[in-house]
């Protein structure tokens, strides 16, 4: 027992670390001060719900200035950053070649909301390289894409409804803001005030990775459904990840009943790979949606799909989409200085693999010390989850009295300078500024961590 455990924890994890007990919290005096300011200015003092440390310790940390893998916060607190700005920042903060782009084309102006060549030249970036768009639009974020894809599926089909997922969220547009009546197949319930009943009434919710809710879906709505819309790998509420037989089972029965399948790729798109999760499943989406990494840290989304379908969108065609900051010049800039480096031979190889290694490591030691902690994982995606399950696939098998460990875990790490997502369904990110050597002291802290999540 005693030699394989050694066996285990040779190499990175080492000995270490043994309950060293909790840190004192770091000063948070000027973020504070900034919070208690900030809740005068906006609900909640944030721009954004899950800013707001709703479901973790202290207040929400002021963020200052952000460098390669680390940001500083308004109390000069440092941290090895894994939210990445909740996605885009897949070269880490203020690269660079990214920010001499930026300023490059800011010196010529900001909007002109006319053609740019800057448009043309991401646009050809992205066609070249993935064979499952024909034709693009730019949007300006994520949920904008989305909401224009599910209009285009609608007015391509000529059908009203659609059918997304328990588990999976595509920003927040009306339609998409419903979750899941009582039963398997339902119309959806508004996840929101102010979404209207009847919008709620277009969309039906099922789980995931459950074919016999598919089957029964499309039997009870048969010839009505204009879309299937799911993340390429649901990475907002925990992580799904399906399986490959699903996916095709999905690709089949929306192609047997005149149903397009919308990948949802604003988080997986050019992270998973360039072709995100539909080159990883070999899958071929209907229309898809990409947004965060795209923009390289500025507001950029977009959606695309064959030449056919997208002749449908105005001024080709009847369905209206539109956008005075579309395809705006910096942002392009930034996309188009971001996506050259992806491209760049070995990248998304050696991201991948550095992600997998630290997420096995993390994993390694947690096993043999016989926690109830599993690292789920794909590319440079990973999430913390309090389980003992092998697979976690869809948003029931998420056991919400779990995040009061996340909780715990969460104040250490920011206290040994970690920063992730203030909440344990949120995943984190690995970009290509972790070096192993910051890799190897995140993970040192993980391990601190979960030894006093997980003390007696
Ligand atoms: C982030 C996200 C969105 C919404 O994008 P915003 O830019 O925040 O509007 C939509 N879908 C998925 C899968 C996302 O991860």
């Amino acid at each position: 027992m005693l030699e394989s455990l050694k066996k285990m924890f040779s190499g990175n994890e080492g000995d270490m670390p043994v309950n060293t007990g909790s840190k004192p919290d770091i000063s948070r005096e000027k973020s504070k001060e900034l919070y208690e300011k900030a809740k005068t200015y906006f609900p909640g003092g944030v721009n954004s719900p899950v800013r707001a440390f709703k479901s973790v310790y202290g207040t929400p940390l002021f963020i200052q200035k952000g460098d390669g893998c680390f940001v500083w916060d308004a109390d000069g607190n440092q941290f090895i950053d894994f939210c990445g700005s909740w996605g885009p920042l897949i070269l880490g903060h203020n690269p660079p070649k990214v920010r001499e782009k930026v300023i490059e084309t800011m010196q010529n102006g900001m909007s002109f909301g006319a053609p740019t060549a800057l448009e043309n030249e991401l646009a050809e970036l992205i066609i070249k390289n993935n064979k499952h768009v024909e034709k693009i639009r730019f949007t300006s974020s994520g949920t904008e894409a989305v909401m224009s894809a599910i209009r285009l599926a609608r007015g391509y089909t000529r059908r009203d409804k659609i059918l997304k997922f328990e588990g999976c969220y595509h920003g927040h547009s009306d339609s998409l803001l419903v979750k899941a009546g009582s039963g398997l197949v339902t119309f959806g319930e508004t996840s929101s005030l102010g979404v209207p009943k009847s919008f709620a009434e277009e969309t039906i919710v099922i789980p995931l990775n459950d074919t016999e809710a598919l089957t029964q879906a499309f039997a009870q709505f048969k010839d009505q459904l204009a879309a299937v819309i799911i993340e390429g790998i649901p990475a907002n509420n925990g992580l799904l990840i399906q399986d490959p037989a699903y996916i095709e089972f999905l690709q089949k029965i929306c192609k047997d009943n005149g149903t397009l399948l919308i990948f949802d790729e604003v988080i997986t798109g050019f992270r998973l790979g360039f072709e995100g999760a539909a080159g990883y499943y070999n899958a071929k989406p209907d229309i898809v949606t990409y947004g965060k990494i795209l923009g390289g840290g500025l507001p950029v989304g977009m959606y695309g799909a064959s030449a056919e379908i997208m002749g449908h969108i105005s001024p080709d065609g009847g369905v209206y989409q539109a956008g005075t900051l579309s395809g705006n010049p910096v942002a392009m800039s930034a996309g188009i200085a971001q996506l050259t480096e992806l491209l760049k031979s070995g990248f998304y190889k050696e991201l991948n693999a550095k992600a997998t290694e630290f997420a096995e490591g993390i994993q390694r030691f947690a096993t043999a010390r016989s926690y109830k902690f599993k690292v789920f994982h794909v590319g440079s995606i990973f999430w913390f989850a309090f389980t003992d399950k092998d697979k976690i696939q869809c948003a029931e098998d998420i056991d919400p009295a779990s995040m009061e460990k996340f909780k715990v875990m969460h104040r250490e790490l920011l206290n040994r300078g970690i920063y992730l997502g203030p909440s344990g369904y949120e995943v984190g990110f690995v970009s290509a500024a972790h070096t192993k050597i910051e890799l190897e002291k995140a993970k040192r802290a993980i391990l601190e961590a979960l030894d006093i999540v997980f003390r007696k």
